[in-house]
């Protein structure tokens, strides 16, 4: 039997933002089932995890799928433990209370095609700017739509990975695209957008184009990104009240919650929660129906399902790890329901 690749996928140490590292593993006759994968380590001293005199951090499978992208080949997602087993205090993943995966989360991922060059977006030229916003979002045609061959390749890697995604499109700014992934289980989710955001990463790569996460990224006139949560829980799908809708929403309100939330929705986006570009401020919390201006959208799907449904909360930034914005929301949501 061929040897397969296996890459291992990890969060490191960088602040404010963990970023994305990975390392190959070669297995004789491997079986493709995650109870097969080894746990593996790496050296934290070179990720912001480990002083260098202890440097060995540990890395333990929790989701693997085929690598649509290369020959033999599966990405294996693990989380960091230190080297006696315990949650590595980067470990986001490891703080989700969610052992029954009642929680069911849809994130939007926002996030622009980035010319590592001129350091701007697709579509801009290298001096002065483009068209004002208004014609990008779900464009098409080179004048508005700026690598969609990026973008499609992408779409393909991940359906073929079976990875859940539910939809692509191109976004309010020249060269900002989104993809939504959508899973019954926070943790899982979370592994999804990981992955799907490694796999971006790694085709855009290969154009010579970069990705840029941040929330935003041009001042001025135009978009930030987002990664709005849209998530459930049994409670909620079953709810049938406005009632209980509007006690979850409230749950949110007390200014510590606010705090909190937003400690872990992404580094700097008080630059994108201003009131302007379909946001709330950062300060500010709302919830309305229909509401793209609130901090938390209660979606007209939920009304028309006489109150049973989900919620969207439309705070957590491009750059924010799914993991910690999961695990925040069922510390809010699970005491009230
Ligand atoms: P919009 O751009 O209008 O905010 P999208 O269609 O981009 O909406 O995203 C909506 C997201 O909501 C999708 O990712 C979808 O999977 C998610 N979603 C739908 N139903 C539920 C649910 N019951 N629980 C959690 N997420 C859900
Ligand atoms: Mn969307
Ligand atoms: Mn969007
Ligand atoms: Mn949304």
């Amino acid at each position: 039997m061929a040897k397969a690749k296996l890459e291992y996928i990890w969060l490191d140490g960088s602040e404010p933002t963990q970023g994305l590292r990975s390392k190959t593993k070669i297995v004789k006759d491997f079986s493709g089932k995650l109870e097969d994968c080894d746990m593996w380590s790496f050296d934290g001293s070179s990720t912001n995890q480990a002083p260098g005199g202890s440097s060995d951090c540990l890395l333990k499978p929790v989701f693997i799928c085929p690598d649509p992208g290369r020959k033999n080949a599966y990405l294996v997602m693990t989380e960091v433990l230190n080297a006696d087993g315990t949650p590595h205090v980067t470990n986001g993943r490891a703080t989700i209370d969610d052992a029954d995966d009642d929680f069911w989360f849809g994130f939007e991922q926002e996030y622009f095609l980035w010319d590592p060059e001129t350091e701007l977006p697709l579509g801009f030229p290298a001096n002065g700017y483009p068209r004002p916003q208004g014609p990008y979002y779900c464009s098409v045609g080179a004048k508005n739509a700026y690598g969609r061959n990026i973008v499609e390749e992408h779409l393909d890697l991940c359906l073929d990975a079976g990875l859940n995604v539910e939809g692509i499109n191109a976004e309010v700014a020249a060269g900002q695209w989104e993809f939504q992934i959508f899973a019954k289980g926070a943790a899982e989710a979370g592994d999804q957008i990981w992955v799907a955001r490694y796999l971006m990463e790694r085709t855009a790569e290969a154009y010579g184009v970069a990705v840029n996460w941040h929330c935003k990224p041009l001042k001025g006139d135009w978009n930030g990104s987002g990664m709005h949560a849209n998530f459930s829980n049994t409670a909620l799908r079953t709810a049938n009240s406005k009632a209980f809708f509007e006690k979850v929403c409230n749950a949110f309100a007390p200014a510590e919650i606010i705090k909190a939330h937003i400690a872990v929705y992404g580094a700097d986006n008080h630059l994108r929660l201003t009131g302007l570009h379909e946001t709330q401020s950062i300060d500010k919390f709302s919830f309305g129906v229909s509401d793209r201006g609130a901090s938390i959208r209660i979606p007209v799907y939920t009304v028309d399902h006489d109150w049973s449904g989900y919620l969207e909360d439309r705070r957590p930034n491009s750059a924010a790890d799914p993991y910690k914005v999961a695990a925040r929301i069922i510390k809010t949501v699970k005491p009230v329901s």
